[in-house]
């Protein structure tokens, strides 16, 4: 699990700084401040709001936990799903927990599952799942049943057993009219 995390945030900043138009997730320290954002635009009934605040609001939410501030997204009308951001730094836990769940299920099982709770980028997904060891296991292994598979199949052997025995018949037949 530890090298999985290494070898996720590795790549992941490698994708962030390769992909300048992909949004990041925030790290801890944005995310402090883009709570404060929201709070001081929420209170700002009657002020100007900045501009960021407006973007701010008009996507996101705060929820408070225990005196914690989490950030949500928006909710839309009808919807029930409190849908929580996810900080930089928490990335992997929540996608490895959630693997797990899963059964070290595919992309689609893992966005699936993911998606009713909190908010992750897929190319995060991606990411996450290139460098789960297990799923390459898995994945090499289905590999090799697909090629032993036919050798070992019940046809494969009856027929194998059907040839030899005509094959031992003749050599028996051309033995015997040798002799
Ligand atoms: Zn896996």
């Amino acid at each position: 699990m530890e090298n999985h995390k290494i070898l996720f945030y590795v790549k992941l900043d490698k994708f962030y700084l390769e992909n300048k138009g992909a949004k990041k997730p925030w790290n801890y320290e944005e995310m402090q401040e883009v709570t404060n954002d929201i709070l001081l635009a929420k209170q700002a009934i009657g002020k100007k709001r900045t501009r960021r605040q407006y973007h701010l609001l008009s996507l996101y939410d705060t929820i408070e936990i225990g005196n914690k501030h989490n950030i949500i997204k928006k909710k839309l009308e009808g919807e029930d799903n409190v849908i929580y951001v996810t900080p930089y730094e928490d990335l992997f836990e929540k996608l490895y927990s959630t693997h797990i769940a899963v059964g070290h299920g595919t992309r689609d099982k893992m966005i699936f599952s993911l998606k009713a709770k909190c908010q992750i980028p897929r190319p995060v997904i991606q990411i996450f799942l290139e460098c789960c060891q297990v799923c390459h296991k898995k994945k090499a292994n289905r590999h090799a049943n697909l090629v032993i598979k036919p050798i070992i199949s019940k046809e494969f052997c009856s027929r194998a057993q059907v040839d030899l025995i005509v094959y031992c018949a003749r050599r028996n037949t051309k033995c015997t009219n040798n002799m």
